[in-house]
């Protein structure tokens, strides 16, 4: 048994028809209640309850400091390569794409995760494209040996693994997988995923459970919102974690509401989701959740983190670069270009040019909070909160 049968099971349609059929009083009613429990999400986004944003966001706000306190923790990604075998249509690093990849050696991963302790970052998210010849077990195994003794946090974003894979990685000491489903709507999956291994919807689905298997301490889930309905895609998504605080109890779960950015390839959001509406699902999340946490990343611009910061929010990333290399210029003497997965020579292209002068490696998406890790952390200070760049040791649990 797994996710797949209960999410195969869930009743979508009838929740998203409640959702969109939610009145004020229905909303009241449910507000009125002493605390607000799964099934009262399809009211808590309903358009009705947009109406109650106000009394939403303070009472997110209010549940969040009480099982919180008033902190924010900081994470920065650290790209390791944009090599991927897969097209996934909103994604600059699809494999048909043409542009400038790098996979880093472990002694540049190094270099970046230093300069990241520079800035004050402790918690460190290595991301990277699927690829299995160039981000190998083996790989991020030595990644993860080399980064632990200066970085006391390591979660991973990786194309999803076996338990079997993926257990010396959390014995190496890496504590978090993340994995978004990106669409939980299978026609939309199918029509955004047309090649390579992530087409599988299921094995990705599954994919935390194998995490938590193979000891994994800190689970991530989220859907990409611009590809279907974002109140189909927040019911699946609060299902999932209904799910994983049940089976997955001992690990901590976090959501993220990332939304498509410009990236190579042009892809244009299929659908809208206002800033309304996001701060409105952060505190339906928080409402029904009240420990999960919540991930806010450098996708979005600085006004809204700020505005979004005492709703409900307790994990943001600062100061991101969503190239690998992207913040001490590591491994540029490797970069190359490819055409529909092959290598090409840079020769008199365009790329070519820049060779020697600012080469880098093409991002995943562009980023809109430019703001250094040092303004955001003194951002965070002023709205009274506390920045906070370490909870966790790996000694704490030996
Ligand atoms: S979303 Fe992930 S799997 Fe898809 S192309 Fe981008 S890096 Fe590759």
């Amino acid at each position: 048994m797994s996710f797949v049968a209960d999410f195969n099971a869930l009743p979508l349609d009838g929740l998203l028809k409640r959702s969109l059929s939610a009145t004020p009083e229905s909303v009241g009613e449910v507000l009125a209640g002493p605390r607000q429990a799964t099934a009262d999400f399809a009211q808590l986004i309903s358009p009705a309850a947009g109406g109650y944003l106000e009394a939403l966001c303070r009472r997110s706000q209010a549940l969040t400091q009480q099982r919180f306190g008033k902190v924010i923790r900081l994470f920065a990604p650290l790209y390791l390569s944009n090599e991927c075998v897969n097209n996934c249509k909103y994604c600059g690093f699809s494999r048909d794409n043409p542009i400038l990849r790098v996979t880093l050696s472990v002694e540049e991963v190094l270099r970046e995760a230093r300069a990241l302790k520079e800035r004050g970052f402790r918690n460190i998210l290595l991301v990277a494209g699927e690829h299995p010849k160039f981000v190998s077990t083996n790989y991020l195994l030595d990644c993860i040996r080399a980064l632990r003794q200066e970085i006391p946090g390591i979660s991973l974003e990786v194309g999803p693994m076996e338990a079997d894979d993926y257990r010396p990685l959390a014995q190496a000491g890496a504590e978090g997988l993340v994995v978004y489903q990106e669409s939980y709507n299978r026609a939309v999956y199918a029509q955004m995923h047309t090649a390579g291994p992530k087409r599988d919807f299921e094995w990705r689905l599954e994919t935390p459970e194998r995490a938590y298997a193979a000891g994994f301490r800190r689970l991530g889930i989220g859907a990409l919102f611009g590809l279907a309905d974002w109140r189909q895609e927040a019911l699946s998504v609060a299902a999932h974690a209904d799910y994983l605080l049940r089976k997955c109890w001992r690990a901590q779960l976090t959501i993220s509401l990332p939304r498509l950015r410009p990236c190579a390839g042009e892809f244009q959001p299929l659908t809208r989701m206002s800033d309304r509406d996001l701060a409105q699902l952060v505190c339906a999340f928080r409402l029904v959740f009240p420990d999960i946490g919540l991930v806010l990343s450098t996708r979005e611009p600085a006004r809204l983190r700020d505005g979004l910061i005492p709703l409900g929010i307790t994990l943001m990333s600062a100061g991101s670069h969503t190239e690998p290399g992207g913040y001490t210029g590591a491994g540029k003497e490797n970069i190359h270009r490819t055409e529909r997965g092959r290598i090409v020579d840079l020769g008199a292209s365009e790329w070519a040019t820049t060779r020697n002068g600012d080469l880098r490696a093409t991002g995943q998406f562009d980023i809109a909070d430019e703001r250094s890790p040092g303004e955001v952390a003194e951002l965070i200070r002023r709205l009274g909160y506390e920045p906070v760049w370490k909870d966790w040791d790996a000694a704490l649990t030996a």
